[in-house]
């Protein structure tokens, strides 16, 4: 006779406000196709609560969590370590669980990267990213600790875009530069990446395209979209109709749960049941 753990293992996502979470579909699909005995959460946590939640999964004994806007910054003092890409970030969106130890870490611009690399090694490449926000800076981070040759940061707002920049160039020592996006920015034909990190074409607003030119843009740019509500964004459509290689919101989304699910469980989840939940999810 086989002995059954009855003991559920809990983690989940502290976020606010919560609406319908694809993330926790993704998870619990991953941990049922995995038979794990494990259950991922959504919570709603207000931001004057925070610091009783993570306090209340530490007593619960979860094996860790996920951190939505607005607490990937304000959970990092209530941390035991944060990774050393994570400090970088500024932000912790995965919590895991070593022992009594909570370590926060990052998963956005790794779960961006697994995307990317399936495509290209970004090592020597010439890439811009549109943003300066949070997944711009996630996501610039692990292309700087990646050695891409150059990063040029396009933000609307300079402050931002111009600090961003600064950022990468002294603390990661990468070649970064900064374009204050005041008009039509014209994709280069030396750019090997366009990344749009930015809101522009999120759910509701679906027909907004950033402003850019790809006129001077090589056929073989690729061009790659954070937003995954809806993943077929305007500028994917642009880059696809021109024969450009494109990589969608989904796949960073999949690829950071991914991440995740290894970070907590140690074990590697099966993708395409993660992506077909995600898939299903938006559809
Ligand atoms: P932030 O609010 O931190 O940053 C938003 C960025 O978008 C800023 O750089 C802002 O510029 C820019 N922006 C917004 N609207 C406009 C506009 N109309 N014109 C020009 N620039 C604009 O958000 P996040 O970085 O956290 O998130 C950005 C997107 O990334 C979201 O849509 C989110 O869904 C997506 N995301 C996707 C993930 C995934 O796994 N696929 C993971 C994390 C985020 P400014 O500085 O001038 O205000």
């Amino acid at each position: 006779m086989m002995a059954v753990n009855y003991k559920e293992e809990l983690v989940g996502v502290f976020g606010f406000p919560v609406a319908e979470n694809p993330t926790c579909v993704m998870q619990n699909a991953a941990f049922a196709a995995a038979h794990l005995f494990w259950r991922y959460l959504t919570v709603e946590v207000k931001p004057e609560d925070l610091p009783a939640a993570v306090a209340g999964a530490r007593a619960m004994g979860w094996r860790g969590f996920n951190c939505t806007i607005p607490h990937k910054v304000a959970v990092i003092p209530l941390l035991d370590e944060v990774a050393p890409d994570a400090k970088l970030i500024g932000a912790v969106n995965t919590v895991r669980r070593d022992g009594d130890r909570f370590i926060g870490e990052n998963t956005d611009g790794k779960g961006f990267m697994r995307g990317l690399r399936e495509k290209l090694d970004p090592a020597g490449k010439r890439i811009v990213i549109l943003g300066a926000g949070g997944a711009a800076r996630a996501i610039s981070v692990e292309l700087a600790l990646a050695r891409a040759g150059e990063v040029i940061i396009v933000n609307r707002g300079y402050d931002r875009g111009a600090a961003l920049a600064e950022h990468l160039r002294r603390n990661i020592g990468a070649n970064a530069q900064f374009v204050h996006w005041a008009r039509t920015y014209p994709v280069g034909v030396d750019v090997d990446v366009l990344v749009n990190a930015t809101s522009i074409g999120l759910y509701p607003d679906v027909d907004a395209l950033p402003d850019v030119s790809l006129d001077q843009a090589r056929r073989n740019l690729l061009v790659c979209d954070v937003i995954p509500n809806p993943p077929n964004t305007p500028l994917i459509k642009l880059a696809a109709s021109r024969g450009m290689a494109t990589i969608n919101g989904l796949a960073m989304l999949v690829y950071q749960g991914v991440i995740g699910f290894e970070l907590w469980t140690g074990v590697k989840p099966d993708e395409t049941v993660m992506k077909t939940a995600l898939e299903q999810a938006f559809a």
